[in-house]
């Protein structure tokens, strides 16, 4: 056994003793507002009139559906397509060449909601990052609309909140961003089609696929115009959704066994990313509570994060905490006195520049601290009452080593965490069979990645 594995033995056998302080103090650590001067910094110049001036012009296309006119200077989804990347463009322009703007277009064959042929084009701005580029977060909101048909691409379809309002804190986001350089690259990503079948980030998210991109965490921002369900129930304006499933939508037959085996249903990739905004993104950051919902989406819906789950790519959906269904996909009328419709008037602009802030606290951290581990297996060669984790080598040049994680099986969140070093392996004195364990990487910062579950060896 390496020396380095003897010593974190020792020192675990400390931490398990004090146990019951170990907790209470991780938990006011996660309380401290950030260090980081820039993220603080990025918090403040999030502008919820620039959030209403976004959403005001992409309501004045008139309609946003994908079968609309696409050459139309004024209205339809070819404008707002075309006043997207002009956008992103102008804030590329302050990124000293970090910032590249992209169109991801393609012609969609006939199929499910598409009548005829159509062109759907994603529009992209990609921050490319300083120290390690090849790793990547994507975050997205769809610029297109509907009303009550599906079908019908010539009615008014403001689509104020789904989704205006995730395109509005994805072009803030890119424009807080621009000017400073992340450690990792961040996407932001106005996807189309989603109304008509999550077509625009299915082909986002086989693009990256395809490339072998290694996209370690993806967000949809989609209905994050408002904690007011405007029905005459209590508003809740300080809290957003993030839907974050257990058990992988990517996951194999194979890997199923393996979850079965040793209850891995509550440690899936998505559900560590959960667990992490919700460490860094939380209202003494925000002056947002992340309410995570332990699924992959509500009753009935999906957004484009599913795309991305279905890739294998950790991801979430952000949305609003009680939605009002007669403003979501209805067109704009009076029935018996009840306005229906996704008007702007129904939007709050201050609490979707606080769901833009959250997304800035999650994807900064993110890029910022060292990437997930990979490789991450627990030895179960021998029947033992130690545990045995081993991993591979992060590539970060600023990566300080790691830290072992676990809780009871019964425990929601991580309870206790043990820097073990900069080292590819550690012993622990707590049985497996006891406790869930997990891995995170921290850099010179104190910067700390997601956890990665183990996979047992074989
Ligand atoms: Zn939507």
């Amino acid at each position: 056994m390496a020396k380095s594995s003897r010593r974190t033995f020792m020192a675990v056998s400390a931490v398990a003793v004090t146990s019951g302080l170990a907790g209470p103090a991780e938990a006011a650590e996660r309380r401290k507002p950030p260090a980081d001067p820039q993220l603080r910094a990025m918090l403040r110049e999030i502008d919820p009139h620039r959030i209403e001036a976004i959403i005001r012009r992409l309501v004045a296309f008139g309609t946003r559906h994908t079968l609309s006119t696409q050459d139309d200077p004024v209205r339809g989804i070819g404008a707002a397509r075309d006043w997207i990347q002009a956008e992103f463009q102008r804030y590329a322009e302050s990124s000293a060449g970090r910032m590249t703007v992209s169109l991801d277009s393609f012609i969609q064959p006939v199929s499910n909601r598409i009548p005829v042929p159509t062109r759907i084009t994603n529009v992209v701005a990609t921050l490319r990052g300083s120290l390690t580029p090849e790793r990547v977060y994507v975050v997205t909101g769809h610029y297109d609309s509907r009303v009550t048909d599906v079908l019908d691409a010539t009615s008014d379809a403001p689509g104020a909140d789904d989704d205006a309002s995730g395109v509005a804190v994805v072009l803030e986001l890119a424009r807080v961003m621009a000017t400073r350089s992340p450690e990792a690259t961040i996407v932001f990503a106005a996807v189309a089609a989603e109304e008509q079948g999550l077509y625009g980030s299915d082909h986002l998210a086989q693009t990256f696929k395809d490339r072998g991109t290694d996209v370690q965490a993806m967000f949809s921002n989609d209905i994050v115009g408002t904690g007011d369900a405007h029905d005459g129930t209590p508003g809740d304006p300080r809290t957003v959704r993030l839907f974050v499933e257990g058990v992988p939508t990517a996951e194999t037959a194979a890997e199923a066994n393996v979850r079965r085996s040793v209850g891995g249903e509550n440690d899936g990739p998505s559900r560590q990313l959960g667990r992490f905004v919700g460490d860094v993104a939380g209202p003494e950051v925000t002056g947002m509570r992340v309410r995570q919902i332990w699924r992959r989406d509500r009753y009935l819906r999906g957004s484009d994060h599913i795309s991305f789950l279905l890739r294998g790519y950790p991801a979430g959906r952000f949305t609003e905490p009680r939605e009002n269904f007669n403003h979501e996909h209805q067109d704009v009328r009076v029935e018996n006195g009840v306005q229906y419709g996704d008007l702007i008037e129904f939007c709050d602009f201050a609490y979707i520049a606080r769901v833009a802030r959250v997304n800035a606290a999650a994807l900064w951290s993110l890029a910022q601290a060292p990437g997930t581990p990979k490789g991450v297996v627990i030895d179960t060669t021998q029947l033992t009452n130690e545990t045995t984790l081993r991993w591979q080598p992060g590539p970060e040049p600023d990566l300080a080593g790691y830290e072992l994680l676990w809780r009871e099986t019964t425990a929601p969140d991580w309870t206790h965490s043990l820097p073990v070093g900069n080292v590819t392996t550690a012993t622990i004195d707590l049985s497996k069979d006891n406790v869930f364990f997990a891995l995170r990487a921290v850099d010179h910062d104190g910067n700390r990645s997601p956890a990665a579950a183990p996979q047992p060896s074989s």
